[in-house]
């Protein structure tokens, strides 16, 4: 059965998607989280999983994907993509492909090296993709397979019996992303990951996934707004206003951050399990989120699971659950454990 495990990632995210599937598991990698937490979390889990696991990549992921650069998401991933080597050897995380929205790949080709030094110099996370870029083409891992294009809504890909979905970034914030990239140059004020504002071009253009296997969903939001996460489900045919799409496990959007949620998003889309992966500080989750999934839920039960502690947030949704005449069961990583596993169903 299709399970979910987010690592504790600090204030970012890990995330492992894991199918069982004859001769093995499929297993996809989005985000890496900060600082270590490859190394001190990710890599050991892979590391004590039997050899094996993959059918089609024997020692290592079936998908690994960057949602957005930005350090709290890519630096886990950068970690991975250095210590990688191919079948055979220890390590055992060898990505089939890396699906990752380059700064290269979208500005390069139409602006000048100036303008290009300029938006490296004034965007801060935007070396990290360009490292990771240039590490996976050194090593010959697949950027974006199959086909070598952006990833971007709407596009299906099929895996084994996985069916992946993107819902979001579409063309528009693509653009958005390279005008911005390309225009602005030095002008802009590095993105501080702690005070980013709901119109950070990086959180626009996160992919969006949504995940089903055997009649299992997940959605999958990384830092991206409750607007364009509602077009992509629009655009792709997930339910409608009058009938909401129901996923057994939904990401709840930028680890939290009232920025990226509203009540329109959890009445669009309903989930059994809504998982929080945040470091509990900042306001993120925020008691808002809670008070908006309690009112959508209105009359059901589900499920919050949560990477950190968040007493505020916590707080609120058992007091708003009872407001709402919603049910909820709350779920911590074990603080002795570093991930948090949900399976459904
Ligand atoms: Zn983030």
């Amino acid at each position: 059965m299709l399970q979910l495990t987010a690592f504790d990632a600090g204030n970012g995210d890990a995330l492992l998607v894991e199918v069982p599937e004859s001769g093995g598991s499929w297993l996809a990698l989005i985000d890496g989280g900060v600082g270590r937490t490859f190394q001190d979390r990710v890599a050991p889990y892979l590391e004590s999983r039997d050899k094996g696991h993959s059918p089609n990549n024997p020692t290592g992921l079936d998908l690994v994907v960057c949602t957005h650069i930005d350090s709290d998401h890519i630096t886990g991933l950068l970690a991975l993509v250095e210590t990688a080597q191919p079948t055979g050897t220890e390590a055992a995380w060898w990505p089939s492909t890396v699906w990752h929205n380059s700064f290269e790949d979208i500005v390069s080709h139409q602006s000048t090296h100036a303008s290009r030094a300029q938006s490296l110099a004034a965007i801060a996370s935007v070396p990290q993709g360009e490292r990771l870029r240039r590490r996976l083409r050194e090593k010959g891992i697949p950027l974006n397979a199959p086909d070598g294009q952006f990833i971007r809504a709407p596009r299906v890909y099929r895996s084994g019996s996985v069916h992946i979905d993107v819902l979001a970034p579409d063309d528009a914030a693509i653009e958005k992303l390279r005008s911005y990239w390309r225009k602005k140059g030095s002008k802009v004020r590095p993105l501080v990951q702690e005070v980013k504002p709901d119109d950070s071009q990086t959180n626009l253009a996160s992919v969006v996934l949504h995940v089903s296997q055997g009649g299992h969903k997940l959605l999958l939001t990384g830092d991206q707004v409750a607007s364009s996460i509602i077009e992509g489900l629009d655009a792709g045919g997930f339910g409608h206003l009058a009938r909401p799409h129901h996923v057994d496990v939904m990401q709840i959007p930028h680890h939290g951050s009232r920025r990226n949620s509203s009540l329109a998003l959890y009445k669009r889309v309903t989930a059994r399990h809504y998982l929080v992966s945040a470091s509990g500080k900042q306001e993120k989750p925020h008691p808002d989120v809670a008070d908006q999934i309690a009112e959508a839920r209105r009359g059901h039960s589900f499920d919050v699971w949560l990477t950190n502690e968040a007493p505020a947030f916590t707080e609120a949704l058992i007091d708003r659950a009872a407001a709402h005449g919603s049910r909820v069961t709350i779920h911590h990583r074990e603080p002795s454990q570093s991930t948090l596993t949900i399976a459904p169903g």
